[in-house]
């Protein structure tokens, strides 16, 4: 690929950037961004995208910052994004005008004052990752992913038939809605009636090829991994590390939003494990370049019908992943039993002092619920996220005056049957505690006071 002059938007300085392909085992061997590998050759191991942190240090830490604050949700493309605002600790080879960008990132937080305060914290934050242009916090990393496969084929570099996911939902409605920008052809696999409708809806309209398949996520997941062996095929499931590029910067971006201060805990949930290991990466990142000097703990919640990491966890991941089949839970986007990115999540964890927790479905339904009174619309997944956080409350895991964030992986207007069911009593084993229904009445001024005055 052509090597961007990064510089060229900002200072007039010139250094230039690199990154490449390496195996996280530390096999030798770098591979460009653009090849069409996704395990490392030597050992079958997961990849993972480095940088020249040498060149990335000729600037200063505050120069980085200044830099980064300068772009935020500013108008020069792409810079405005919050994920190619940081361009060159993301992807510095793409050229400008292969990015394909909906201005994902910049996501607000969320003080989450009134639901902190019931938990005895008030320093409590939820990020919002969900109010992007799919839903999800997946567009951060579908943005590189399809703006290298743009570059690629924009400059005949590689014949690309198709881009295709495996997914439980989300990951399809980003890569969709990304490839239709750009005018490539997207396959989707899904596990078939196992996904809400809005998910299944997303891909259709953006004329994707959606292949509802009778399985689960782990069987979509094992036939696309043998597809992106053919000719012409790429993988845009998150083993494919350029998507945790992006993702990475949550991370960055959560510091920022706090003028560069490291919050204490980051409560994220996990299915897949690529989320939870692309926290950690832009965490380190900031602390290599000297932006922070410290690092927050990290806890990843799984939902308990879908929870091998977790049970890993409680060994001291002494004996690896032992997949499980995934049970039915109403956060499906996490309903995984063999997470690809097992390496890369057991390694953050040790590294950020973290912690494995789960949550049955009344858990999740109920701190959903708890949270939506205080204002949020909470989706399954930060459902079960809010429940660890009270858990780790509880056992005082996390203690009053801790800055805590909870990254809020959906929007909840994508999990309507969540919300209606809970609120209609009819969720599998849930016993709804805050039922909010209509106060269905006749067209009568009195039964309408009666009922305001009640
Ligand atoms: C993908 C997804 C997750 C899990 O992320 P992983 O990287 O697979 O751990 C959590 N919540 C939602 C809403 C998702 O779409
Ligand atoms: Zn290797």
């Amino acid at each position: 690929m052509k090597t961007l002059d990064a510089d060229s938007h900002s200072a007039g300085q010139s250094h230039r950037y690199h990154s490449w392909l390496r195996c996280i085992e530390g096999c030798a061997g770098s591979y460009s961004l653009d090849s069409m590998v996704y395990r490392c050759p030597s050992c079958g191991g997961l990849l993972e995208v480095a940088h020249d942190l040498e060149a990335l240090r000729q600037r200063s830490p505050a120069a980085w910052m200044k830099l980064f604050d300068d772009r935020y949700k500013r108008t020069t493309w792409p810079y405005g994004s919050g994920v190619w605002g940081k361009k060159e600790w993301v992807a510095p080879e793409v050229d400008d005008d292969c990015v394909v960008s909906l201005d994902e990132g910049g996501t607000n937080l969320f003080w989450a004052e009134r639901y902190g305060k019931k938990l005895g914290l008030d320093d409590l934050w939820v990020k919002m990752c969900g109010n992007s242009h799919t839903g999800s916090f997946k567009d951060l990393g579908m943005t590189v992913l399809v703006s290298v496969v743009n570059q690629m084929i924009r400059q005949g570099t590689r014949p690309i038939r198709a881009v295709v996911c495996a997914s439980s939902g989300d990951t399809s409605a980003s890569l969709a809605a990304y490839c239709a920008v750009a005018g490539i052809p997207a396959v989707v696999l899904l596990p078939r009636g196992k996904i809400s409708t809005a998910q299944m809806v997303q891909p259709l309209a953006n004329g994707a090829t959606v292949l509802a398949v009778d399985t689960d996520f782990d069987g979509c997941m094992a036939l696309v991994q043998r597809l992106a062996e053919e000719p012409g095929i790429y993988l845009a499931n998150s083993m494919n590390p350029l998507r945790l590029e992006g993702q990475k910067t949550i991370s960055i971006e959560i510091v920022q939003q706090f003028d560069w201060e490291v919050p204490d805990w980051v409560v994220i949930p996990g299915g897949n494990l690529g989320n939870v290991s692309a926290l950690g990466a832009g965490f380190l990142m900031m602390q290599e370049l000297g932006l922070i000097s410290r690092l927050p703990r990290i806890a990843v919640a799984q939902a308990a019908a879908a929870n091998p990491f977790y049970l890993s966890f409680l060994h001291g991941f002494r004996d690896g992943l032992q997949p499980v089949v995934a049970g039915p839970t109403q956060a499906s986007a996490i309903r995984i039993g063999n997470p690809v990115s097992y390496p890369r999540a057991v390694r953050t964890i040790q590294r950020f002092n973290g912690v494995v927790e789960q949550a049955t479905e009344d858990e999740l339904a109920q701190a959903a619920a708890r949270a939506d009174l205080a204002g949020l619309f909470t989706d399954p997944h930060t459902g079960v996220a809010l429940a660890v956080l009270e858990k780790l409350v509880a056992n005082r895991t996390i203690v009053p005056g801790q800055r805590v964030i909870v990254i809020s992986t959906a929007n909840g207007l994508k999990f309507p049957e969540f919300k209606i069911r809970y609120h209609e009593g009819t969720l599998p084993d849930v016993r709804p505690l805050l039922v909010n229904r209509p106060v269905e009445l006749p067209p009568d001024y009195d039964a309408v006071r009666k009922a305001v005055f009640r």
